[in-house]
């Protein structure tokens, strides 16, 4: 889905002007390509209509500002990001476990879906985050349900409850929370049961283990490849066990991941988390903006800034560095060729060159780690390319302005380093525009109320 999303905004910025028949062939790569990841028709064709009012408005307001074509590619682009973000975004916050009371969380969905995991995967999580996490295993339907959930704690290091003789659910559900109420869990996840004879036994039994726990927030977990029947199985719960939150799971397999989307639309309901793999740590935070800015290969500053900070923590040196150029809100091109550097030698590329805006978000798939890895090469060669007082700018130096004071375009400088580089204006105009968004990244990070300074309170 992103290869084919990222392509077709390519070839909206190489089009010299932006006409009808760009925009249209633009809507028309985008609605395939949302078809083909199993979002639903109806809404598709919503998205459609939207995006070109939508852009057809904005367009002519443009135009009356006598917008260059430039400016025209923005806001055709900024109207399909709209739109997407509104797809998967209910606007409704879902709600956040906060340390210091007892938060109590329930998994609901269908057998398979992945519940065990994700709670499991959920406990790891938020015992990171300093909070004293344990798990409640009240599923008694299917033969070994306990087990699992006791090796996946074990394994995660995580206090767990359940029982091998007890078979009513709710019970154990009810002494499983008393017990970590009392022992003052901050964070207590239930896992249930899967499937029933009948569906209406199963709701039935969610209905009772919620009323007796009264959960903080109940999680529909919900398997990305079952497609279009993503929507009629949310439904379903939301009728009966009311969630308040969704998790997709299996979303590193080859699921069309676009029929999850139909359910957040169909029950209004945030989705919190993605799972992309089997493996404990295999869990992503959802928020909508990042995400489809990732789908577009417009990146996810602050997603990269985060994960530069988790490899700088094993380099306490570096960390420093970092987090104390953020603080004074400075950032040098030569700032973003180190970080690039970094970024080089901690392996797992594909997924953190996602981040970074300009990069194809389809480097996931196959060869995904090659094609990275040669792209951000060339990165480096266009910094390696650059003079020392270019290196210790802004990159404002590459930029050439009219009289007005209007930025116009790249100047002589950058056309050396295209160059030198052996890589394209094109590029070094990319690459001056990540180091300008890191700069943007870092005021917006320091001082006593930036998020640098929150995120160092929460650890
Ligand atoms: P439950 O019946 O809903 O509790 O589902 P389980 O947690 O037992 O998971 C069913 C199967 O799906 C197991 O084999 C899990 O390892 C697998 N699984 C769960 N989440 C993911 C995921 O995000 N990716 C992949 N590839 N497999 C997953
Ligand atoms: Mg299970």
């Amino acid at each position: 889905l992103g290869a084919r999303l990222h392509g077709a905004l390519n070839q909206l910025s190489r089009a010299s002007v932006v006409d009808d028949r760009v925009i249209d062939a633009l809507l028309k790569e985008l609605c395939a390509a949302l078809l083909e990841a199993d979002v639903n028709v109806k809404l598709v064709s919503q998205l459609r209509t939207k995006v070109k009012a939508k852009v057809k408005k904005s367009l002519d307001e443009a135009e009356k500002a006598g917008g260059r074509e430039a400016n025209k590619k923005n806001v055709v682009q900024k109207a399909v990001f709209d739109e997407l973000v509104a797809l998967v975004d209910p606007g409704t916050e879902p709600y956040k476990p906060v340390k210091g009371k007892t938060n109590v969380l329930m998994a609901v969905g269908i057998q398979g879906a992945g519940k065990t995991t994700t709670c499991t995967k959920l406990a790891v999580h938020y015992a990171r985050r300093g909070m004293k996490t344990g798990l409640v295993c009240a599923d008694t339907f299917r033969a070994g349900a306990f087990d699992q959930l006791k090796q996946n704690a074990t394994k995660a290091k995580i206090p767990f409850y359940g029982s091998y003789t007890e078979t009513d659910p709710v019970a154990i559900a009810s002494l499983g929370v008393e017990k970590f109420r009392k022992e003052r869990f901050d964070v207590i996840i239930v896992d249930t049961s899967g499937r029933h004879k009948q569906e209406s036994e199963l709701f039935e039994e969610m209905v009772a283990i919620s009323l007796a726990v009264s959960p903080d927030m109940t999680i529909m977990v919900l398997d990305a490849s079952i497609g279009q029947a993503a929507e009629g199985q949310s439904r379903a719960f939301k009728d009966s066990a009311d969630f308040g939150a969704i998790i997709v799971t299996k979303l590193d397999g080859h699921a069309k991941g676009g029929g999850a989307i139909s359910a957040v639309a169909a029950t209004k309901t945030p989705i919190i988390f993605l799972g992309t793999g089997e493996h404990l740590h295999d869990l992503e935070k959802f928020n909508p903006q990042p995400f489809v800015s990732k789908l577009l290969g417009m990146g996810d500053m602050q997603g990269l800034v985060e994960h530069m900070q988790d490899i700088a923590r094993s380099n306490p040196d570096r960390q420093k560095d970092l987090a104390k150029k953020l603080e004074q809100g400075k950032f040098t091109i030569r700032d973003w060729k180190d970080q690039l550097s970094n970024i080089m030698s901690m392996g797992s590329l594909s997924k953190i060159a996602s981040m970074i805006p300009g990069m194809p978000a389809g480097m996931l798939g196959e060869g995904g780690e090659e094609e990275a890895g040669a792209k951000l090469k060339r990165m480096i060669y266009i910094t390696d390319a650059m003079r020392q007082d270019e290196l210790d700018s802004d990159g404002l130096i590459f930029v050439s302005f009219d009289k007005a004071g209007n930025p116009i375009g790249l100047n002589r400088r950058a056309k050396r380093v295209a160059r030198g580089s052996g890589t394209s204006v094109r590029e070094v105009e990319e690459l001056l525009a990540q180091a300008r968004m890191m700069a943007g990244m870092a005021k917006q990070a320091g001082g006593a109320n930036g998020w640098m300074s929150a995120m160092q309170k929460m650890q």
